[in-house]
């Protein structure tokens, strides 16, 4: 805790001692900072060549758990809009918009799904991956094009287009994702993987997910945990054990080998590759996880 305040602390200085030259030149594209590589990908799809989006965690970060940067706050400064997850996802973010002294308008990408409640040691709270399906995503589009609207309207009817061809996208995914996924037999749709990040995709697509850790990677697993899911393996037959991009893959490594499940390939949970890997876009992201899963499940 101590560390983190130290970061905030940083950040506010050295904002303060670096401000004015870069507001001198006005960009020519509206600032838009997104969260985290997901939401950044879907607010350039409905921005265009209008906007310029900057993702505060970056290619395979993991959002629950960032550290803020400098960097981070001077961004956030300048933006026009602020695109966030919400349900939880961002912990660290009301913090960095204090400590920037950021004045744009924060648009909650989620603003309209319906949350799954999530019981953990105890307490409940809310599932934030809502992106995993993608008639979420969908919503998610909404949110990103009403909010470039309400802080751009001389752009409203390229934001208008630009979301409608990209949700006649998705709406295409959607279909090639169900149609992919229907050569899984019912019996191996239970599968394992490191944290709680697929509860969506398992509602929209009729999956099972079960993970060692929670919704959240901040608490990691302990041993009873990784015990009794290997149990659970034994006892259901659960065919494989997934890989994450945001996630140490010894953990799973070491359930596929104490249960005889088979390790399954990397699933993109909470962020997307870097461009050079198989999932720089929300688009891949899930083309890459269909195709992982119905490499491991499909018989
Ligand atoms: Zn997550």
């Amino acid at each position: 805790m101590q560390k983190r305040r130290n970061v905030i602390t940083f950040i506010a200085m050295s904002l303060f001692a670096s401000c004015s030259p870069a507001l001198a030149q006005a960009p020519t594209e509206l600032p838009v900072v997104a969260t985290f590589s997901i939401l950044a990908d879907l607010a350039r799809n409905v921005g265009g060549e209008r906007i310029e989006v900057i993702s505060l965690v970056g290619p395979n970060g993991d959002a629950h758990v960032y550290q803020p940067s400098p960097e981070d706050a001077k961004n956030l400064n300048g933006a026009r809009l602020i695109l966030v997850n919400g349900l939880g996802l961002e912990g660290w973010l009301d913090r960095l918009i204090k400590a920037s002294a950021a004045t744009a308008p924060i648009d909650v990408a989620t603003k309209g799904i319906a949350p799954r409640k999530m019981e953990e040691d105890g307490k409940i709270g809310l599932d934030p991956h809502a992106w995993q399906s993608i008639p979420n995503a969908e919503i998610y589009v909404a949110n990103i094009r009403d909010g470039l609207i309400a802080v751009d309207p001389a752009g409203a009817d390229a934001y208008r287009a630009n979301a409608a061809a990209y949700l006649a996208k998705l709406a295409e995914l959607d279909k090639e994702v169900r149609a992919a996924l229907a050569k899984i037999p019912p019996q191996r749709r239970e599968i394992i993987t490191t944290h709680d990040a697929f509860g969506y995709f398992g509602e929209a697509y009729d999956f099972k997910f079960i993970a060692p850790e929670g919704v959240s990677t901040e608490t990691e697993a302990s041993a009873r945990d990784v015990a009794k899911i290997i149990r659970q393996i034994k006892a259901k037959k659960i065919p494989a054990v997934f890989l994450e991009n945001v996630a140490d893959p010894r953990m799973a490594k070491r359930i596929a080998e104490e249960s005889g499940a088979t390790i399954g390939g990397a699933l993109y949970s909470d962020a997307l590759s870097p461009p050079d890997g198989p999932a720089p876009t929300y688009v891949d992201m899930m083309r890459n996880n269909i195709k992982q899963l119905t490499a491991a499940l499909a018989k």
